[in-house]
């Protein structure tokens, strides 16, 4: 802006004020939004620092709440500071000992700082458990009967219900697992209930709709968490000193969900606390449900006792989706939106998003919304242009395992020979081809495209890009030949 350096003493003192009163306003808004547990035990500790240029300096006193609050704030801070003020564009969160303000009874500060990495992708669960700790504050630490335990309960989102799962070879034996262990909590074999799969493949989805037909049926607790905020529960539990009740909460669970496991990988004070409690709860016959994105067996990195005892019960993987899957689940989704969206669509989002069903759905959502907004239809044209950067994001998820098959299926060569050294033409082309199309469909480096070729060196791929470029100006019957598979590869 107009001033290089605008400290807090050369600014003016209304523009002092006025960030001051923005920044209460803020405050307002955060405390609304997250509750106020979650507020006293985040938000509560930040100060607000001087504006510098247009970036406004926020305080935290310890590097671990700043990195919690960056991951789960920090874009909700930055888009309010940018609301409330015209000054503010950037906000820059620092650590600061001193900057302590004067808070709360309960805000005992640390007596050590406990080493945690920086993380930026913080569950995205964050608001609902956030409600639920709001909740839990709430109730009376040591009150009767069900209530403490109620208040662990973590709202559920509605939507993940049993009804709206669509169910398909891939996901069929998860589901089932998910509706047993829902109708006859704690039964043997069934205990702990470990679901795993990839990303946005329901883990999440199922583990919420058990938690919403116990909770139907009513009288029984059901606490569901990420192992991620279990953690800065545990942790925050031992600043606050409040070890033994955040304990006793969890022991007092009938149902304790723990999502996305694989986080406690390396925390290993976490995974001891969880261990324990795992063992409290299953020893007096409570279900415990986990979901990661491994087996057990191949979640190394977890304390081995834990892991043994996580196989224990039953183990039900969730499969990559299949095409039928996709599109009997984008149906089901078109036709809970009222917004009609013709097959041949379905078929091209089923075809081109195959890896994520969240990403699925997003991409069904942004059509339907776009269409609404126009006022006109959904269209195969539509669709291309709507999601053309999303589209495109999934073209260079192409892997050379793919290209390398893809290839050797045209050229009807071995599969192996596209590591291997032989170097007659009719082998040798096509491998270069298989390079070329490594190097222009995926991300990968000169050097890993050389490893995955037999571990060629980096210059090899090199000469079989440019030799492909040149040759396909040079011979349109391999131009086509490789613009083909491009196209299947991509689509
Ligand atoms: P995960 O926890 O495995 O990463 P989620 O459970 O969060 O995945 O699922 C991602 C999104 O995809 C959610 O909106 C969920 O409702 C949806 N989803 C996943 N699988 C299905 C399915 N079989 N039927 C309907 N929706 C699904
Ligand atoms: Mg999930």
């Amino acid at each position: 802006m107009e001033k290089a350096q605008s400290q807090d003493a050369a600014m003016a003192p209304s523009e002092t004020d006025s960030l001051k009163i923005s920044w209460l306003r803020i405050c307002e808004r955060l405390k609304s939004e997250v509750g106020d547990v979650e507020y006293r035990m985040w938000i509560q500790r930040i100060t607000l620092g001087p504006l510098d240029e247009d970036e406004i300096v926020l305080y935290l006193p310890e590097r671990f709440l700043r990195d919690w609050v960056r991951a789960q704030y920090g874009q909700r801070l930055q888009s309010l500071w940018r609301e409330e003020s015209p000054l503010v564009q950037h906000v820059e969160l620092r650590v600061d000992k001193k900057a302590q303000r004067a808070a709360s009874a309960d805000e005992t500060p640390a007596p050590s700082e406990p080493t945690m990495p920086a993380r930026s992708n913080i569950s995205i669960m964050a608001k609902e458990d956030a409600a639920a700790l709001e909740r839990e504050s709430s109730s009376p630490s040591h009150s009767t009967g069900g209530e403490v335990r109620n208040d662990l309960a973590v709202p559920l989102d509605r939507r993940f219900t049993f009804d709206n799962f669509v169910v398909g070879k891939p996901n069929e034996f998860a589901y089932a697992c998910a509706g047993r262990v829902a109708d006859h909590p704690a039964s043997p074999g069934f205990n702990p209930l470990f679901l795993y799969g990839g990303v946005g493949l329901g883990k999440t989805h199922l583990m919420h709709a058990i938690g919403l037909k116990l909770i139907s049926r009513g009288n029984i607790s059901v606490a569901y968490m990420s192992a991620e905020k279990f953690m800065y529960r545990f942790i925050a539990s031992m600043q606050s000193k409040s070890q033994m009740e955040f304990k006793e909460q969890l022991r007092s669970v009938d149902v304790l969900m723990i999502d996305d496991l694989q986080f406690l990988i390396g925390k290993n004070s976490t995974q001891e606390e969880f261990f324990h409690t795992f063992n409290a709860l299953v020893d007096a016959g409570r279900q415990i449900i986990v979901s990661a994105d491994k087996s057990p067996s191949d979640l190394s990195g977890l304390e081995d006792r834990l892991r043994t005892r996580l196989g224990c019960g039953m183990v039900a993987d969730i499969h990559a989706t299949t095409f039928e899957l996709r599109i009997s689940i984008l149906e089901a989704k078109a036709k809970a939106s009222g917004t009609p969206v013709p097959p041949k669509v379905l078929e091209y989002l089923a075809h081109k998003i195959t890896t994520n069903v969240r990403e699925l759905e997003g991409a069904l959502n942004r059509l339907i919304a776009h269409a609404d907004l126009v006022g006109r239809p959904v269209t195969l044209e539509s669709t291309q242009d709507v999601l053309k950067d999303m589209l495109k994001a999934h073209e260079r998820r192409v892997t050379i395992d793919e290209i390398q098959r893809k290839v050797a299926e045209h050229f009807n060569i071995r599969l192996t020979d596209m590591s291997s050294a032989r170097r007659a033409r009719a082998v040798a082309r096509p491998r270069q081809i298989a390079m070329f199309l490594a190097k222009q469909l995926t991300s990968r480096s000169l050097p890993e495209i050389g490893r995955k070729f037999g571990n060629r060196d980096h210059t090899t791929v090199m000469h079989a890009v440019n030799r492909v470029s040149e040759l396909m100006e040079q011979d349109p019957g391999l131009a086509e030949s490789v613009e083909l598979l491009r196209h299947m590869l991509e689509s």
